[in-house]
């Protein structure tokens, strides 16, 4: 086999070793077709039966209700931070944003083109150590949209935030997506880029309640509005071919495994682990607040960057990578995503014991 380091990047990230066999087995010939998996048109029975199967996987995986159409489009989870706006929110209408990072400073930034952008509650002022506990909402908001989990700064929301009755849920779930169990029906749209949870950059998943795609705005470039893509099962143009494959191969490993609890279970063990450490550390501390931490992008700090440095090239040494903070805010960031092995945050762990005993 390939050397394989531990990669804990924060995206693009580490994909489960069995999906990357058998993907590499597929790249010359899928399923006995004697075409490669990037080489098979979109219209032919091989694609549509690969995109069908990632869509019906996706719907069974997380019991995505019947009345939410399950959409693979392009342009990253930033396509969607105007796209939601573009499609939902009318110049006299208003949409309340949760302001718990930068992504969400983003998603709020492209709304405040269409409409009235609101920040219903913000952890800006300390830095985004923390998920707000309440917000406040314009009772006639259109929409409530957050951030799921804050991959630059280490914190998650455990439950969806409230919303007004008359406005839905928009949630960027982009690095948690699948590693836990979600509750579609609570949400009117839910967006994740793959490349974190899901599979390769290049395929954004759209989960909108089919309603939702009716009502959206009509006089609008094609390929901006979502009925488009619901109308033509996500085939109205050329769609990312091999993401939807990758997804698709990423979903099954997790229903082999044993489903969502189950993920959600080695996720929590995982990143408990780092946790429990940096807790009893004297050298280490994690900089998110205990009560909104991740439990996919574990950030912390020695508190001194040249410190942080010299821990940074000890561990690409020992084989663990990606583990640099990101470059708004520095230190160390380790993402934990599904396909992380735990072997790799006994290892870490382990590195960082070490550096400590010997002084930083
Ligand atoms: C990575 C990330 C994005 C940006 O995704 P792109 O696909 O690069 O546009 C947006 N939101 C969150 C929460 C992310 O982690």
């Amino acid at each position: 086999m390939a050397h394989r380091v531990f990669n804990f990047s924060a995206g693009p990230a580490v994909l489960p070793v069995p999906v990357l066999e058998h993907a590499r087995e597929h790249l010359l010939s899928l399923n006995q077709t004697g075409i490669g998996v990037l080489e098979h048109s979109h219209r032919g029975a091989a694609f549509t039966s690969v995109l069908q199967r990632t869509q019906d996987a996706c719907r069974s995986l997380a019991g995505i209700p019947d009345d939410y159409d399950i959409l693979f489009l392009q342009g990253g989870a930033s396509s969607q931070f105007f796209m939601v706006p573009m499609n939902f929110l009318k110049p006299d209408q208003t949409a309340d944003y949760l302001i718990t990072g930068s992504w969400s400073k983003k998603a709020l930034k492209e709304a405040a083109r269409f409409g009235t952008a609101r920040v219903a509650c913000s952890s800006e002022d300390q830095d985004f150590n923390h998920i707000p506990a309440a917000c406040d909402c314009d009772p006639a908001s259109r929409y409530v949209h957050f951030t799921s989990n804050n991959t630059i700064y280490g914190t998650q929301f455990t439950t969806e935030p409230e919303r007004p009755d008359g406005a839905f849920l928009v949630c960027d779930a982009s690095s948690d997506i699948f590693s836990r169990p979600m509750d579609f029906s609570r949400y009117g749209l839910v967006y994740a880029g793959a490349q974190k949870n899901l599979g390769p950059s290049g395929v954004t998943l759209v989960v909108i309640r089919k309603d939702l795609v009716e009502q959206a705005e009509r006089d609008l470039p094609t390929m901006l509005q979502y009925r488009t893509f619901a109308a033509n099962d996500s085939l109205f143009n050329t769609p990312p071919t091999f993401g939807i494959y990758l997804m698709g191969l990423v979903l099954d490993w997790i229903t082999e495994l044993g489903g969502l609890s189950v993920m959600a279970d080695r996720n929590a063990n995982k990143a408990g682990v780092l946790y429990e450490y940096l807790d009893r550390s004297a050298l280490f501390r994690g900089t998110a607040e205990t009560h909104s931490r991740s439990l996919m992008n574990v950030t912390f700090v020695t508190g001194d960057a040249d410190v942080d440095a010299r821990f940074l090239e000890q561990a690409e040494r020992a084989g663990l990578c990606g583990l640099k903070g990101h470059r708004s805010v520095g230190g160390m960031r380790a993402s934990l995503y599904n396909a992380f092995p735990q072997e790799g945050v006994l290892r870490l762990v382990e590195l960082m014991t070490d550096f400590e005993r010997a002084g930083g």
